[in-house]
């Protein structure tokens, strides 16, 4: 059976002291649980620290993005080695914010996608249409050619490592979320996309998020639906009672 799964995408947000704020208060509402996988993405300045604080509290760390060469004269940048030698086993690749703002191309991501298999790391591996894809009706194909060309060139043992996260750019950070019925459509497409590329078995696998204005009072309608396996929270997942209402939800 596929992971249930509630991941907190941090964005920019929080220095050290409000990031160790919201982790204990996380650890105290938050208990590990075998039915689902919690994971948090502060800032890269804050992840070592939270390692440390959750260490043994059955919530993971996440990275928001590393780079994909191994080292060298990158400024700025951190890489994969750097990202495992402080416990960060996972890394958020492919957002629509690093796409839009941080010109990623889906070729860069395909690169990124290596790094992190090389590195034995998980990915979540994000993606999704915007508006105007919507609106003239291209948003299956958009989706299709993202993860196509960004992440199926990928083995079937390397789906393992990997966690889907639809994000349809126009709800995101907008307060406008997909219906339950849309986010479902579109996670079934997107199995069904996996099924004819691989198979059966690693479409049933692979845990699809959904994210975009998930909040404590439409969580648990998208959550219900058969293919959605947990979400991706952005914005309510800044507040400890917010986020644990998310995955209490599941
Ligand atoms: P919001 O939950 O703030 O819409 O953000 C979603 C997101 O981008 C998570 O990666």
């Amino acid at each position: 059976m596929r992971k249930k799964i509630v991941a907190g995408n941090w964005k920019m947000n929080k220095n050290l002291a409000e990031t160790n704020t919201l982790l204990s208060e996380l650890t105290t509402k938050l208990k590990a649980s075998s039915e689902v996988e919690i994971i948090v993405a502060p800032t890269f300045t804050n992840l070592y620290s939270a390692t440390e604080v959750l260490k043994s509290s059955g919530i993971t760390v996440a990275a928001q993005n590393m780079h994909e060469a191994e080292n060298g004269a990158y400024t700025g940048e951190i890489s994969a080695d750097m990202l495992k030698s402080i416990g960060v086993e996972t890394v958020i690749l492919g957002h629509s914010e690093r796409r839009a703002y941080f010109g990623e191309t889906d070729q860069l991501l395909a690169n990124k996608v290596n790094t992190a298999l090389q590195h034995e790391m998980t990915i979540i591996f994000c993606f999704g249409e915007e508006l105007q894809d919507r609106k003239s009706d291209n948003h299956f194909s958009i989706v299709e050619q993202q993860l196509k060309n960004g992440l199926f060139h990928i083995t079937k043992a390397n789906w393992k490592n990997v966690i889907l996260a639809y994000e349809p750019v126009w709800a995101i950070g907008t307060g406008e979320t997909a219906s339950p019925e849309q986010a479902q459509e579109m996670h079934a497409f997107i199995r069904k996309t996996i099924a004819n590329t691989y198979d059966q078995e690693t479409a049933d696998e692979v845990s699809i998020l959904y994210g975009g204005s998930v909040k404590p009072n439409n969580a648990q309608e998208i959550f219900a639906k058969t293919d959605v396996d947990g979400g991706l929270i952005g914005g309510a997942s800044l507040d400890a009672e917010n986020f644990s209402a998310i995955v209490n939800a599941i």
